[in-house]
């Protein structure tokens, strides 16, 4: 099968090619597992940060991709949920050990024994993927594969940091940074939480322009302060600066909550900027969001299609995958990437 394959960590701006081309056998499903033939498979921040080690794969060479959409061609003996043609997705959540504390409580996103699609286990850069019956999600046919490819991944933990904000309606919610997750929390609120105040803020004026036109009450530069204070901010974006930044437009009991796999080193002095009585006391909180469980991905589907919710998506070819990331990292954002396999 054809597939892009990471064999080396690297930095981008040093080599804008990480991923090669490369034929590799046909993976074979386990009796629990089935073969998924991969239509779409979106193209995610988190790539990079595995490409540049910042969350490194546990083994090279690995196929990545964790927002995967295709059919099922094939099952083990002990599969009985899907059927030959029956669409599916895998999202990041490969597998949980399903024995722990937190996988008994439906927290298996912080399984010690958590397994990551396309970093623990080769992902859906590729025209095959082997995954457990279990960690497959049906698709809601009121999306295409590539539309429903992002969901997967920036939709399914948009809904579970919107989740770990406790955001109630008629507050005020704060999104720091407006990429794909944040647009979709938008969509989310909106819908589920029509008196909810938005407050976005982004660097860019067109990102700005584009949470108003999305229905955010205001839109501002990070450095700014908001008009009212908000009782929970989520934030997206790869720094430290807006973090400290943020902190000071939370009212008391306020709650940041980060969503982002890791921060990058390059402003982290900017903590020193971090003042306790402005940015801490009065009990605010800092909380992260980590992974997604099955069941973020399955109940975000269900909303998004409910709703609707339809991400702006650009596509590529599979063997175009290294130029989408070097967009992304160069923050050419025209919707969500989606390389188109089959
Ligand atoms: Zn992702
Ligand atoms: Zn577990």
């Amino acid at each position: 099968m054809r597939a892009m394959v990471l064999k080396k960590l690297c930095r981008l701006e040093e080599n804008p090619t990480p991923l090669a081309f490369t034929i590799l056998p046909e993976p074979v499903p386990l009796e629990n597992e089935i073969l998924i033939k991969v239509s779409a498979c979106g193209v995610c921040h988190t790539e990079l940060d595995e490409i540049e080690g910042r969350t490194s794969p546990s083994h090279l060479p690995v196929v990545l991709g964790h927002q995967v959409v295709g059919t099922v061609a094939g099952q083990g003996s002990k599969t009985n949920v899907y059927k030959p043609g029956d669409r599916v997705g895998v999202a990041w959540i490969a597998s949980a050990c399903g024995s722990c504390t937190f996988c008994l409580s439906g927290n298996e996103n912080l399984c010690p024994d958590f397994k990551a699609t396309g970093r623990d286990v080769n992902g859906g850069y590729a025209e095959y993927i082997t995954i457990a019956e279990a960690f497959a999600h049906p698709i809601p046919d009121a999306f295409s594969d590539s539309e429903a490819a992002p969901l997967l991944c920036a939709g399914a933990v948009g809904y579970r940091s919107l989740k770990l904000t406790n955001l109630a309606d008629g507050q005020n919610l704060g999104l720091t940074g407006f990429g794909a997750s944040a647009h979709l929390v938008l969509k989310m609120v909106t819908h589920q939480y029509p008196n909810a105040k938005v407050f976005v803020f982004a660097r860019s004026a067109d990102e700005r322009t584009f949470a108003k036109e999305l229905g955010a009450y205001w839109a501002g530069d990070p450095e700014e302060r908001s008009p009212e204070y908000v009782d929970s901010i989520i934030d997206t974006t790869p720094v430290w600066k807006t973090v400290v930044e943020a902190l000071k437009n939370l009212k008391p009991g306020g709650r940041l909550v980060i969503n982002a796999i890791r921060k990058e080193e390059s402003d982290k002095e900017s903590l020193l900027q971090l003042h306790y009585p402005d940015h801490l006391w009065m009990e605010k909180e800092i909380k992260s969001v980590a992974n997604v469980a099955r069941s973020d991905v399955r109940e975000f589907l269900e909303l998004a299609a409910e709703i609707p919710i339809k991400p702006e998506i650009q596509e590529f070819r599979l063997e175009e995958a290294n130029q989408a990331l070097v967009e992304l990292k160069e923050r050419k954002i025209r919707g969500a990437k989606v390389l188109k396999i089959a």
